[in-house]
């Protein structure tokens, strides 16, 4: 990665990081979920409506490190909208990209603007501060599928 990208990726997380996009409460919501990093502090809610398999809203609310809050920002910005399907596997790929050890192709076609945080996986410790919202989002996704009370 050159410098100016890296420059141009910082500051897109910096000012998701600051000014957060979707960081509202969603009420009434048919899903919501607290994730929490102890590793960092990191603490936030999600908020969805999902209805047929599609997320018509998200929103966030919460506190923690400006990579937690981009993340989730650039996260609701990206699935809204999206199928649960389409979500889950950008999902995959993020956890993918900044997990990995194996370089893999094709994730800047499905993660879009997502890649800003591709650095994040220079550093090890915050890799669970990027990760928290999807981690979260994941849970969501993969519990909806299941009527409630069903293992
Ligand atoms: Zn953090």
């Amino acid at each position: 990665m050159n410098d100016a990208l890296r420059n141009l990726y910082q500051e897109v997380i910096l000012d998701h990081g600051k000014h957060p996009r979707h960081f509202h409460k969603i009420d009434p919501c048919s899903h919501c979920r607290e994730g929490y990093n102890p590793l960092c502090g990191d603490q936030l809610t999600l908020y969805i409506n999902i209805r047929e398999g599609i997320i018509e809203d998200i929103g966030f609310t919460g506190h923690g490190c400006a990579i937690s809050m981009a993340s989730a920002s650039l996260m609701s910005q990206a699935v809204n909208g999206k199928t649960v399907a389409q979500a889950t596997e950008m999902f995959k790929a993020f956890h993918h990209l900044l997990t990995a050890k194996d370089k893999d192709s094709g994730h800047e076609e499905k993660l879009g603007k997502l890649m800003v945080l591709a650095g994040v996986k220079e550093f090890p410790s915050r890799v669970k501060c990027a990760t928290l919202a999807w981690h979260t989002l994941e849970n969501i996704m993969h519990n909806a599928g299941n009527p409630a009370g069903t293992p």
